[in-house]
């Protein structure tokens, strides 16, 4: 089985797997430097991923015990999930960006029914019935995947050149699928002479063929009212305007135009808040809002893990519409509910 694929010029790319999730794997990026290779994320901590990812650089022609670094695009478990272990049997440094540095050290602290207890109000707070709510009231034996994350050595701060010897890779802050999230410029020539700046790691932030989930970022103890689709659709244009020749995502495969598929995603979600703002001709909570929303499958299909997505995703949505002053919450309204303006 193939387990690294060459992008040419010093790239390589592992395919570490996701086990039981429809997306498959994360592309782990295995980028050489003057001081053995730098990892951008690292996989989903599992047995069977780290056995992969070890295969794979060695099929690189390295090791983990050679690895010198590890860029970690964003702290979700698929790609922050593996940091540990590879700093553990190397000594390598460990970097993300400091809103994401946050998050780990939160989630560090968050005992799970506490996590439990905030996701109850939250969901109540939406809308969502009684059903949905109450298995969140029950404990649970075990911890939630990631809930233990990997403290990083060092944070990412924007616009930086990353030390990677031999190497240029500059931090690009890309707020909006984690309020930390960042793409990595390799600025050099492209290997295959393709046209354009460089090529761009862009983690979550763009991929080819799906739009990434946008919630509200999580965050039991900040009542700060943030705009993560507003941050989202900011991260987007700042990425368009770097034309590189050629994206490596972290899911799915690379592709060119990435102006093209920024304008794709505006329009995207210029398309749906104009939706929704035709569903909320009614005053919808949260919860009803999503019920009536499009999403891969009819919502009385959706999981119940999916349901939570896109609740938190039609929050994201509301939350931009209030912004940009389209829409309003209804006085007296509890849960509260929304109605265009
Ligand atoms: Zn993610
Ligand atoms: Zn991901």
């Amino acid at each position: 089985m193939v387990v690294a694929f060459d992008h040419g010029g010093g790239v390589r790319a592992v395919r570490v797997p996701i086990p039981d999730n429809p997306l498959g794997y994360t592309l782990v990026y295995v980028v050489d430097t003057d001081r053995g290779p730098v990892l951008v994320d690292t996989g989903w901590d599992d047995p069977g991923s780290w056995d992969t990812l070890a295969a794979g650089l060695a099929a690189c022609g390295t090791a983990v015990g050679e690895v010198y670094g590890v860029v970690v695009t964003h702290h979700h478990p698929d790609h922050h999930g593996l940091s540990a272990r590879v700093r553990e049997a190397s000594g390598a440094w460990v970097t993300l960006h400091a809103a994401d540095a946050a998050i780990v050290r939160r989630t560090r602290e968050t005992r799970p029914e506490q996590w439990w207890s905030y996701m109850a109000a939250k969901l109540t707070a939406a809308g969502a019935p009684e059903e949905h709510v109450a298995p969140l009231r029950t404990p649970r034996a075990g911890n939630l995947p990631g809930l233990s994350p990997a403290p990083p050595d060092r944070e990412i701060v924007h616009g930086e050149l990353l030390d990677l010897p031999g190497r240029r890779l500059r931090a690009i802050w890309t707020p909006g699928h984690t309020p930390g999230h960042v793409c990595l410029h390799l600025e050099e020539q492209h290997p295959g002479g393709l046209p354009g700046d460089g090529r761009l790691f862009s983690g979550d932030h763009l991929l080819p063929g799906i739009s990434p989930h946008i919630g509200l970022y999580e965050d039991p103890d900040d009542a700060t009212v943030t705009d993560p689709l507003g941050d989202y659709l900011d991260s987007l244009e700042r990425i368009g305007r770097l034309t590189p020749a050629e994206v490596l995502p972290a899911h799915q495969h690379p592709f060119t135009d990435a102006p093209g598929r920024v304008r794709a995603l505006l329009d995207h979600h210029q398309g749906r808040l104009a939706g929704l703002l035709a569903l909320l001709a009614e005053p919808l909570t949260p919860w009803r809002l999503a019920e009536r929303m499009e999403w891969n499958r009819p919502w009385a299909d959706l999981p119940y893990g999916s349901r939570t997505i896109a609740v938190s995703e039609a929050e994201s949505h509301l939350r931009r519409l209030v912004k940009l002053g389209r829409a309003e919450p209804v006085p007296g309204s509890d849960p509260v509910a929304y109605a265009a303006v």
